[in-house]
């Protein structure tokens, strides 16, 4: 029998090694390589996302990439490490967290590319340094629907796994998510360096995150030339817009601890997250969130409270609290007009209106009361004001009380006609998804993936890439959720 050669390394990657952040220095980081997982297997891929990292074709079918991704093989000029942070967790100082079992290979063309559940880090505290092939599918789906849903958030290049056994509360296997982002540093590095006192490594931090990614905070004469200053309006602007158009999805992250905030605006760290089924403003998806706080309606002022964290960390460099202070202000008029632009482009307008406004809060309660699904009657509501056909009555059919809704109705369809609204269905459509990783798909998908059969991962991630398209093929995954929908128990663990 001759023995397969197993390279150390994998070279020819098509990658173009940068390593910034590597270049910062042992405070912010150890490096260090993934533990290798045991006859790893593919269990989804993006090749989308392939694509944005140039890697060469049939990366997702090569045995290499296959190790590669699984942390089994080192790719050439890569830099592996782990990243130290610290956090607020559901309000409390937790001290120091860090990349407990996520590790950034490096770097490239301004990716960087991370293996989520890659095995122990200085930083893994009691954790085993792995992820379960559960919580791998849900974060790798997840990523690429919200990219889909033009959502700023980290991506996902594949999910591989392993038969290696993993505890949680029962026993489940690993799997790695390798996701990619500009950056993974969250409002928790900062919080770090503060709260230790390394104020120079704090500065380090904030310039690093300004030449790269900020570069107008340098010019900004708005605050009075306080960099530091910009720099906490700037993330304090694009938290408003990324939670905006979570609302206006009914996207519940489930776990915005300061720790899993970037400081890039976008979504990062998929756990117990939840599109919305019926709307309930206070639904709580995460079931170790016993206290509600991060209930969806909760959303917006918890971001801000984040933000607070963030400012607070950055004040040794801003200075003057006054100043801090302001920028967070910002926070009360940017979110509220980011959500009415995300809310007006969903009734079908460019543009948001101060008319609008008691529509959107009508129809918010209107759903409420009788947990309408939110997703399919925004999608009926588009067809229906795609066919001008008031006496449609799918939308109507999602409600017991037919005379409320029929007023509302009555109201929109009079702002669609006025003469200056510039109303436009095809905007509707365009704004309202007809896909969403509800739960239980994710959970049929996972159920499938346990068996082997990935390919309702595939299926999943070929309609959540293009949301907003009709997917013939795929109509069921456009359907109510069955009743056992409701019973699936998302928590912390993963
Ligand atoms: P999370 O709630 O997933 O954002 O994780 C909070 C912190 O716990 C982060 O520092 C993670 O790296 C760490 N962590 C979570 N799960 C594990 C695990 N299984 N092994 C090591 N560290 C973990
Ligand atoms: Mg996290």
């Amino acid at each position: 029998m001759t023995a397969t050669l197993i390279p150390s390394t994998l070279s020819d990657h098509g990658l173009r090694w940068q390593h910034s952040l590597g270049k910062l220095g042992t405070a912010f980081y150890t490096e260090l390589k993934p533990t290798p997982l045991p006859e790893p297997y593919w269990v989804g891929s993006s090749t989308q996302v392939g694509k944005l990292l140039n890697l060469p074709s049939g990366w997702n079918t090569s045995a290499h990439w296959l190790d590669a991704l699984t942390g089994n093989l080192s790719l050439e000029g890569g830099r592996s490490l782990a990243s130290v942070y610290s956090g607020h967790q559901f309000g409390v100082w937790a001290g120091q967290l860090g990349d407990g079992r996520a590790i950034l290979l490096g770097e490239s063309d301004g990716h960087e590319i991370q293996l989520k559940g890659a095995g122990l880090t200085p930083y893994s505290r009691m954790g085993d340094g792995r992820a379960v092939l559960r919580s791998s599918i849900r974060e790798f789906l997840c990523s690429e629907a919200m990219h889909g849903l033009r959502i700023p958030s980290s991506r996902a290049l594949c999910v591989t796994g392993s038969d290696a056994p993993v505890r949680r509360e029962t026993l489940e296997t690993a799997a790695v998510v390798t996701r990619v982002a500009p950056s993974f540093i969250r409002f928790g590095h900062f919080e770090h360096f503060a709260h230790t006192d390394q104020h120079a490594e704090l500065k380090t931090l904030a310039d690093y995150v300004i030449d790269k990614f900020y570069p107008q905070c340098r010019k900004s004469d708005q605050w009075q030339g306080n960099t530091y200053v910009a720099l906490l309006a700037e993330v304090t602007r694009r938290t408003a817009e990324m939670v905006a158009r979570w609302q206006s999805v009914g996207f519940c992250h489930g776990v915005m601890n300061t720790d899993n905030m970037s400081i890039l605006g976008l979504t990062i760290d998929y756990g117990p997250f939840q599109f919305l089924d019926a709307y309930d403003p206070a639904h709580v998806c995460n079931h170790s969130d016993h206290q509600g706080r991060y209930a969806f309606y909760k959303q917006p002022n918890v971001a801000y409270w984040n933000l607070f964290c963030l400012g607070q960390a950055l004040l040794p460099l801003i200075g003057e609290q006054e100043q801090a202070i302001a920028a967070l202000e910002t926070f009360k008029e940017l979110y509220p007009q980011a959500f009415a632009r995300q809310m007006a482009a969903k009734l079908g307008f460019a543009k948001a209106r101060e008319a609008h406004r008691s529509v959107i809060e009508d129809i918010e309660k209107l759903l409420a009361a009788e947990r309408v699904d939110y997703t399919i009657f925004w999608r009926r509501l588009s067809h229906w004001a795609e066919h001008c056909d008031c006496s449609d009555a799918s939308v109507r059919d999602l409600f017991m009380n037919r005379t409320a809704i029929d007023d509302w109705l009555v109201t929109f369809s009079a702002q669609t006609r006025s003469e200056d609204a510039g109303h436009d269905a095809y905007l509707m459509l365009r704004s309202n998804p007809k896909y969403v990783l509800r739960n239980h798909l994710g959970e049929l998908a996972i159920r499938a993936a346990r068996q082997k059969d990935f390919s309702k991962v595939a299926e999943l991630l070929k309609v959540l890439e293009r949301p907003y398209d009709e997917h013939p093929e795929s109509e069921h995954l456009a359907d109510f959720p069955p009743d056992w929908a409701g019973g699936i128990e998302i928590s912390c663990s993963s």
